[in-house]
């Protein structure tokens, strides 16, 4: 029996579901690049940026994915040989770690769990031991997407003054932006970056990086820039260069579109829902967790994120699981991945998503573990329901 033929529903942590008017907004001729309407897109999105960053600080925009912004991160305001730290919170800021090696970065992990956030006791102590300040930035997520980790930027920040270093503070929201609190000069980001594709309901393939003045300043002696990711070319007067090429109309007209979306609901508004809709989830998931087979990915409740849920279960579990719900149910459910890849499932509640779309989901994953036989405890949704019905 297949229940599929319906409305399909994506519920992974990016990309994410792209509303109907984003769609719609790309499906126009091309346009002229050196004059015209295209210019105002570009105004308009750059400064709205500023708004999502919450930022007086200058924003770029890169025809690249989230990878691209990692790069014109680093390149754009460190030199050859300098010394990283990357917090490790999960998978993705090693990744960028990676990245900054190859870049010809030398990086030292602050080694972290897969299961919490970033200590900011435990930063504070290694960047006091820095006494000669050789390390000259700090990288971390706000949001974890594989272990669905939330870091608290502004208390790591509190470390980084606490003390008295100098580094320059790197942060990825490419899986918080537009989901949950970010407030880049308040708590002192020197560079912010984020993608198109998950809270900001975009297609992949624009990414977003603001600097604030002291990274404008480190980049004037920076000596690892390219061409591509340069920030004073950016600045340059003509059009075309705020893009170092053909500006990517269609997903400008996209973004714009979304941003429109985004600032029509309240971008406070839309944090408000990604807390719901995330607290709807873990009621959900405590309850399933009473017994047996399934649990939390993230062991402190405080530090799981709005936008998107890790739960653990064996891998024959997880994969029978997100089998089921989309090739009966027509929901298609992140798996896990990284070093607790296969170990779990990942439900995403990131961008544009509803009560619908999230009720329905989780409905279809208690319809999942009954029919499975996975052992659970009944009343997830229910949970989830009374949470909600109080809530809003
Ligand atoms: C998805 C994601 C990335 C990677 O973005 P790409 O567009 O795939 O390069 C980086 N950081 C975080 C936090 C993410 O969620």
């Amino acid at each position: 029996m297949s229940l599929r033929h319906g409305k399909e529903f994506l519920m992974i942590p990016g990309p994410t579901n792209v509303p109907e008017e984003v769609l719609r907004a790309m499906h126009r001729p091309a346009v002229d690049i050196y004059e015209g309407p295209l210019l105002e897109t570009t105004d308009y999105c750059l400064t709205s940026l500023k708004q999502l960053f919450r930022t007086q600080g200058r924003t770029y925009i890169y025809a690249a994915n989230g990878h691209g912004a990692w790069d014109a991160a680093l390149c754009n305001t460190l030199n050859r040989g300098d010394k990283i730290l990357v917090l490790e919170s999960g998978r993705v800021a090693l990744g960028w770690g990676e990245a900054a090696e190859i870049t010809g970065l030398t990086v030292e992990i602050l080694p972290g769990s897969w299961k919490a956030g970033v200590d900011p006791a435990r930063l504070e102590d290694r960047l006091k031991q820095d006494t000669a300040h050789e390390i000259a930035a700090i990288l971390v997520v706000q949001v974890d997407t594989a272990s669905g980790v939330w870091n608290d930027i502004e208390a790591l920040r509190k470390a980084i003054d606490a003390a008295g270093h100098p580094a320059l503070f790197m942060v990825d929201t490419i899986a918080s932006l537009g989901c949950m609190p970010f407030e880049m000069d308040a708590w002192g980001v020197d560079v912010a970056l984020t993608g198109s594709q998950k809270g900001l309901m975009c297609p992949p393939g624009l990414s977003f990086v603001a600097a604030s003045p002291k990274a404008d300043k480190a980049h004037e002696n920076a000596n690892l820039r390219t061409n591509y990711t340069d920030w004073t070319f950016r600045q340059g007067p003509e059009h075309y260069q705020k893009y170092c090429g053909t500006p990517p109309e269609h997903l400008l007209y996209a973004f714009q579109k979304a941003l429109e979306l985004l600032f029509g609901e309240g971008v406070e508004n839309a944090w408000n829902r990604h807390a719901l809709l995330g607290e709807a989830t873990r009621r959900a998931v405590a309850e399933w967790s009473r017994e047996g087979a399934l649990d939390f990915n993230i062991s402190e409740p405080h530090a799981r994120s709005n936008s998107v849920t890790v739960v653990r279960l064996d891998s024959a579990h997880a994969t029978a699981l997100r089998t089921f719900t989309k090739e009966i149910c027509g929901v298609t459910i992140g798996g896990t991945i990284g070093e607790i890849s296969g170990e779990g499932i990942r439900i995403a509640h990131m961008g544009h998503v509803n009560a619908v779309m999230l009720l329905g989901t989780l409905s279809t994953i208690e319809l999942g573990l009954e029919t499975l036989k996975i052992p659970y405890g009944k009343g997830g949704v229910q949970a989830a329901i009374s949470y909600l019905s109080e809530a809003i």
